[in-house]
């Protein structure tokens, strides 16, 4: 391994790989901000479509209970004017002529009367449903306010996450663009398209455990030991993704040692020297 000899070729893959980790690293960070306030906006959006749902339910119980109110008005005028013919044939009565007109009269007092009852059920029945609306209207406007009250802090989190996080992905960006400048085209559309493919936004992953960083399917020693040479860009042969050596990458590993927990038993330390 200390023979190895570095052409230039081999320096180029080992830049190219270097150049895409890092690029791959500043993009993760742009994902992880995206991510923070990814559901954010679409928690403060759902709140204003509910607020303003809500608010037109509530526009349109009010617009009934005063609809009802102006029935109420107007059936107990109903109720006068009903009251009025009423008392007019009772008075009519005291001159009636004959058995034809005395019928005629005390059937429409009797059918002024029942007028009368069929008005006053109807008000009752409003005055019930004013009542359950006006319940209705009350609890509706408790919801928006609690709605409101979250929209606002919902809003000023969202706020505050853009205005602290907006200097930090600007700064990323430009390094990124810095990054992919470096890179050669196609190896760049290449990752980004594995990128875009894959669910974590991962175009280029390291060695993890004798299995690839992003599928988690195990690499053949052989395509291992390739990857460790750098001399030719790798891709794993499941997810497509391009294969780094950590140690290129900048990662350490720690190697997977088993480290026995100590037994320090009581017995133990009586009978062992202490050095
Ligand atoms: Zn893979």
């Amino acid at each position: 391994m200390a023979s190895k000899k570095e052409t230039a070729t081999d320096n180029a893959v080992e830049q190219k790989l270097k150049n895409l980790y890092q690029l791959q690293t500043k993009l993760s960070e742009i994902d992880k901000i995206k991510t923070l306030r990814g559901e954010l906006p679409l928690e403060v959006q759902d709140l204003e479509d509910e607020i303003e749902g809500l608010t037109h339910r509530l526009h349109k119980y009010e617009e009934e209970i005063e609809r009802l109110k102006a029935d109420i008005e107007k059936k107990h005028t109903d109720i006068d004017e009903a009251q009025a013919m009423m008392n007019r044939y009772q008075q009519q009565l005291d001159d009636v002529r004959n058995n034809r007109e005395y019928d005629n009269l005390t059937k429409e007092i009797e059918f002024q009367g029942l007028e009368i009852e069929l008005l006053k059920k109807k008000i009752g029945e409003a005055e019930r449903l004013i009542n359950a609306k006006t319940n209705d209207l009350e609890r509706g406007r408790g919801v928006l306010e609690e709605r409101r009250k979250d929209l606002d802090l919902k809003k000023s989190e969202l706020d505050e996450i853009v205005s602290e996080t907006k200097a930090e992905e600007e700064k990323l960006r430009e390094k990124s663009k810095v990054l992919e400048a470096a890179i050669e085209p196609r190896l760049l559309t290449a990752f980004k398209r594995i990128r875009k493919s894959s669910r974590n936004g991962l175009g280029i992953v390291y060695v993890q455990r004798d299995a690839c960083g992003g599928c988690f399917n195990k690499i053949p020693p052989q395509r291992q030991l390739d990857i460790r040479m750098r001399k030719k860009v790798i891709v794993c042969e499941y997810c497509g993704r391009i294969m780094i050596d950590p140690e290129l990458a900048g990662v350490k590993i720690e190697k997977p040692v088993e480290e026995k927990p100590k037994r320090r038993t009581t017995r133990r330390k009586k009978t062992e020297e202490e050095d």
